[in-house]
């Protein structure tokens, strides 16, 4: 009995010891615990000040009409088109489906809103960081010569994103992909197709209509977990236009029509089926203080669904929300939470996914190489730094940490021990920038053209 007691202590203390020599890669970018990111629909975002008031908020450090700016990587999404809006506006006909909402061309025609250089901006460093399907078609519906129009137009002003989101209602939105009776986007035969234009602009990551009730994806075994699964599964057979995987992974592997593949996601929507709504003035009850303290004692993935154009008005977010969103920053700030664009988190869990590396040690040295990121829907490729932002490696501690994707040399930063006891090393997060200075000077000065 005394020498199995013994046994067991030296193969403790061998393993513990042999876990503090090895390589090993870290779920999240250090020093964060737990990610999310904030997907927020553009549908019925008023105007482009509205839009700004918000951004500024989430994104900048500057004083703002909700208080000290939260400095967060919270993205947004954009439309091409509102048929809806150019109704409500040239119209004033109740009657028409409306989606008031900010597009970059008026209505469905070929001119740009005066406001479309702002939002470009946004796009191209990175805040703007979904494209919302082609837009809120209410009328004639879209058609594969607007679709043409926008690809253009994203072509030339730089302005490709590398995430789809699906749009409803069904009713005309004939734009939307997958394998639903109402998506025609990616259906070669029909007169709406679009994915053969659309995809490769760079898209690589998609949203079908996946909702789901569990709080943190990819994350420690959870029971209340499992059975949101199950109730999620028997929800699917009694709706059967859309069905997905229950396995509680953020990003399955999808097919379309035309046989393209992409990345689908899904996006957490509330915790228990209670306010389904994803409209601003529901925020706190979906993702309150108790919903961000599960995800991160989960240790799990999120991205959370909303719509912060769908608002009572001025000033736009109310005090729960503010509230509730000043909670994140300050579990972000404790170095709990990554915060992100649904963009950046995609592209950092695919890659870490699909991350092909080995290690080995030459007397001092560790050496990190990394051979290639390979999967369906990007390839392989030997990845740059930025590809590889955030990935962070536990190291052995006493050795001097040499990383290669390919031969190239890839600089790192050298971290503190963590919540683990252990010492690691990562490729640095490219941190976004928001441009507050220069969109306030178009709104003021109105120069822009
Ligand atoms: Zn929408």
């Amino acid at each position: 009995m005394i020498l199995f007691g013994l046994l067991v202590i030296i193969v403790f203390l061998f393993s513990s010891c042999a876990e503090e020599n090895s390589v090993s890669l870290r779920m999240f970018p250090y020093p964060y615990i737990s990610a999310l990111a904030i997907c927020s629909d553009i549908d019925q975002t008023g105007s482009f000040d509205e839009f700004f008031a918000i951004q500024q908020f989430l994104n900048s450090d500057d004083e703002t009409i909700y208080g000290q700016g939260l400095g967060l990587e919270i993205g947004n999404s954009y439309w091409f088109y509102n048929d809806g809006y150019d109704a409500m506006i040239t119209l004033e006909d109740s009657l028409l489906p409306k989606d008031k909402g900010i597009s970059l061309f008026f209505g469905t025609s070929d001119s740009l809103n005066d406001y479309a250089p702002k939002l470009m901006k946004l796009i191209r460093v990175g805040y703007i960081d979904c494209f919302h399907s082609y837009g809120h078609f209410g009328r004639e519906g879209f058609n594969r010569q607007l679709a043409g129009q926008a690809v253009a137009i994203m072509q030339n002003e730089s302005l490709a994103v590398d995430v789809y989101i699906n749009h409803g209602p069904s009713g005309s939105n004939f734009q939307n992909i997958g394998d639903a009776s109402w998506c025609y986007g990616d259906n070669i035969e029909s007169p709406y197709y679009h994915t053969d234009l659309t995809i490769p602009t760079g898209i690589k990551f998609f949203w079908r209509g996946q909702l789901t009730h569990c709080i943190g994806q990819d994350g420690n075994f959870s029971l209340l977990n499992n059975l949101k699964q199950i109730y999620e599964y028997f929800q699917d057979i009694g709706y059967t236009e859309l069905d997905f995987e229950h396995d509680n992974e953020l990003v399955h592997l999808f097919q379309l029509d035309d046989s393209t593949k992409l990345f689908e996601f899904s996006r957490f929507i509330n915790p228990w089926g209670k306010y389904s709504d994803a409209i601003e003035n529901n925020f706190t009850r979906q993702l309150g203080q108790s919903q961000i303290d599960q995800l991160i004692s989960n240790n799990g993935f999120m991205i959370f669904y909303t719509h912060f154009g769908r608002n009572s008005g001025y000033p736009y977010l109310t005090e729960p929300t503010i509230k509730a969103l000043q909670y994140i920053k300050e579990k972000n700030s404790n170095n709990k939470l990554m915060v992100t664009t649904t963009s950046k988190l995609l592209n950092y869990y695919v890659h870490h996914k699909y991350l092909f590396w080995r290690s080995w040690d030459s007397s001092d040295t560790t050496f990190i190489q990394i051979d290639s990121i390979s999967n369906e829907v990007e390839g392989s490729f030997i990845p740059t730094a930025e590809q590889l932002e955030g990935i962070t490696f536990y190291v052995p501690e006493s050795q001097k940490i040499l990383l290669y994707a390919g031969e190239t040399l890839i600089p790192l930063i050298h971290n503190k021990k963590d919540e683990t006891g252990r010492t690691s090393v990562s490729v640095a997060w490219q941190a976004l920038s928001f441009p507050s200075g220069i969109l306030e000077t178009d709104i003021n000065n109105n120069t822009d053209n």
